[in-house]
C-alpha cells in the first residue's frame, strides 16, 4: 500500500470519507468497497495533491463522485452513523407511544 493511501485511510479509520463505508484494500480492480485516493477538490479543477485534500474512498464513490466538485455530488450510500441515528430515534419514539399507551 502506497503512503498516500495509508495516510487518507488513516484520517477517516480505514472508512470511505464519503459514505462511510469500510475500506477494502488489495482487492478487485472494480470492487466497490475498494480503498482508492480521491481529491476532495478534483485535480482536474485545480485541486492540489496535497495531503489535506487527499481522502480515502471507497471505488463507488471515486467513480460516481468522478471530478465533481463536493458540494455538485451526493454520496450513493448514506453514511452507516446517520442510519444508526435513524433508527436509534425512531426505537425512542416507539418507546414514547408504548409508554404513553400504557398509562391511558
Ligand atoms: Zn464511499
Amino acid at each position: 500500500m502506497n503512503w498516500r493511501l495509508r495516510t487518507a485511510l488513516r484520517k477517516s479509520n480505514g472508512r470511505c470519507h464519503w459514505c462511510a463505508v469500510t475500506l477494502i484494500v488489495g482487492v478487485d480492480e472494480t470492487h466497490p468497497q475498494r480503498a482508492t485516493i480521491d481529491h476532495v477538490v478534483p485535480r482536474s479543477r485545480g485541486g492540489r495533491d496535497a495531503v489535506g485534500n487527499r481522502v480515502a474512498s471507497c471505488f463507488a464513490c471515486n467513480q460516481a463522485k468522478a471530478n465533481k466538485l463536493p458540494e455538485q455530488w451526493t454520496p450513493p450510500r448514506p453514511p452507516p452513523a446517520r442510519a444508526e441515528w435513524a433508527r436509534a430515534a425512531s426505537m425512542l419514539l416507539h418507546r414514547r407511544w408504548e409508554a404513553l399507551g400504557s398509562m391511558r
